[in-house]
């Protein structure tokens, strides 16, 4: 019994200790995992565009660059690959600070539906390339005040509705949805596009992960914004999830708490 001999109730104590902390030593060890592969992750996605670049360059440089065609042909792909590269360090950088919390959250009191008819608007030139309507649901175009950081609402919006667009069909439609749920008001985006299968739509919040790599980079998408999106919500202390059905279209639907 270890409580008659301090030695062996020093050593009970400092197994439980131990015990306790194995969880905690097993988060880390994780942790610092995850940190490893998405280091990784980033370094091979900067590698691509960069290689590009450099090669674009150098074909230039080895005579291409005499033919004005050619030069122009090079350059303006040259100039792509180096958007790619400043789309993902701005995501990059949106994480960042999401994850340090450096910048912290500012919640304001404003109307969603005044902030989705401004991601419309600002929107609206991408979408008229694929002739693609951004509009509201029937009987979804009403004043509703909620509270949030609307920074990153519209964040969140830009991304979901740019998805939309990236992943719509020709002659589109991408509607908005709002649905009043006491507390909260459920805000839906909603394409009849590509949309994903069942096997990947569990991992489309995942970051880097892309149902099809090829378009995505066609499309100019780094493969964050919907891990950006989904941090935003959580970092509400709200959800988002998903539904789609591949050939027909896709909704994301996230919750904000009214004020
Ligand atoms: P990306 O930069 O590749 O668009 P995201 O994180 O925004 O990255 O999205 C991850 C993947 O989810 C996309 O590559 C795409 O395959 C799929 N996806 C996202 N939104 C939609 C949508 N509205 N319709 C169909 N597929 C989508």
């Amino acid at each position: 019994d270890s409580s008659d001999d301090p030695i062996a109730a020093v050593a009970s104590d400092v197994q439980e200790w131990a015990e306790a902390r194995k969880g905690e030593i097993e988060t880390l060890k994780k942790t610092e995992e995850y940190r490893k592969e998405f280091l990784g992750n980033v370094a091979h996605e900067l590698k691509t565009p960069i290689f590009n670049i450099q090669g674009y360059i150098n074909t230039l440089l080895d005579g291409a660059m005499d033919d004005p065609e050619v030069l122009r042909h090079f350059l303006n792909k040259a100039a792509k690959s180096a958007d790619r590269i400043a789309d993902m360090v701005d995501d990059l950088e949106a994480i960042s600070n999401l994850e340090s919390g450096r910048e912290s959250m500012e919640f304001e009191i404003f109307d969603i539906n005044d902030l989705i008819k401004d991601v419309f608007d600002s929107l609206e030139y991408m979408a008229s390339h694929k002739k693609i309507i951004l509009d509201f649901k029937e009987g979804c175009n009403y004043t509703m005040i909620v509270e949030a950081d609307k920074y990153r609402i519209r964040q969140v919006l830009v991304n979901l509705i740019t998805n939309s667009i990236k992943y719509g069909r020709q002659n589109g439609k991408t509607l908005a949805g709002m649905y009043d749920m006491d507390e909260n008001v459920l805000i839906e985006i909603t394409d009849n596009g590509l949309g994903i299968g069942p096997e990947h739509l569990p991992r489309v919040f995942e970051r880097f992960y892309r149902v099809d790599k090829s378009r995505s980079r066609i499309e100019g998408g780094t493969g964050l914004g919907l891990s950006i999106v989904k941090h935003i919500i959580e970092s509400h202390e709200q959800t988002i999830n998903v539904r789609s059905t591949p050939g027909i279209g896709t909704t994301f639907g996230f919750t904000l708490k009214k004020a």
